[in-house]
């Protein structure tokens, strides 16, 4: 019995929304990255900030990214990245944990669109039982599991249900399969012939 193994990587392709309070707004309103960095100098160190903008009224709010750390403890590479704001970089602080955590900002992580890379193709795998996914959620999007292996399969959710159900569709975090994917990484093992009794 032969298991292929494959790997669906989870690659966010827009900036979560920040909900704050907006002093002008007078309420809670949705804050968006706009994706340019302020670099300021302060005294000898330099302050870094991801800039994001109130949706309704675009007043501005400062996602700290480094305070008063000394110039070359930034990467040079990173540092030039800041100076030309690049959108990748954006992206990355955008849903940066570490970075959110400490700003204490509210990041609307379910309204992320994503693309998954990685051998996605199903099909010609005879030679193979059966195939084990390994799937790389490297910002931990909360996704539907099985919304997740429904459409990545081309099954519906009830039969995906249905399957994990009957141990047919297996998982090392079987617990997993009905929440939404949290971990960075998990896995589940479907066999090649469940895609011919759609
Ligand atoms: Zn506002």
């Amino acid at each position: 019995m032969s298991c292929l193994l494959t790997q669906w990587r989870i690659i966010p392709t827009n900036s979560p929304l920040i909900i704050r309070n907006c002093s002008k707004c007078g309420q809670k309103s949705e804050y968006i990255n706009t994706g340019n960095f302020r670099v300021n100098a302060n005294g000898n160190n330099l302050d870094v900030w991801l800039i994001y903008q109130c949706n309704k009224c675009k007043t501005t709010y400062n996602l700290s990214i480094y305070e008063r750390i000394s110039p070359n403890k930034i990467p040079k590479s990173e540092y030039e990245k800041f100076l030309a704001n690049d959108i990748d970089l954006a992206l990355q602080y955008s849903l940066n944990k570490d970075v959110l955590r400490k700003n204490k900002a509210q990041a609307v992580l379910d309204m992320v669109e994503f693309v998954i890379a990685g051998d996605t193709a199903m099909e010609g795998l005879p030679q193979h039982n059966s195939v084990t996914v390994e799937i790389i959620n490297p910002y931990n999007l909360p996704i539907r599991t099985l919304r997740l292996i429904a459409s990545q399969l081309n099954l519906s959710r009830s039969k995906v249900r249905k399957l994990i159900e009957q141990g047919i569709i297996t998982s090392s975090n079987i617990n997993d399969l009905n929440k939404k994917v949290i971990n960075n990484k998990w896995d589940f093992t479907y066999p090649t012939n469940i895609l011919d009794t759609k």
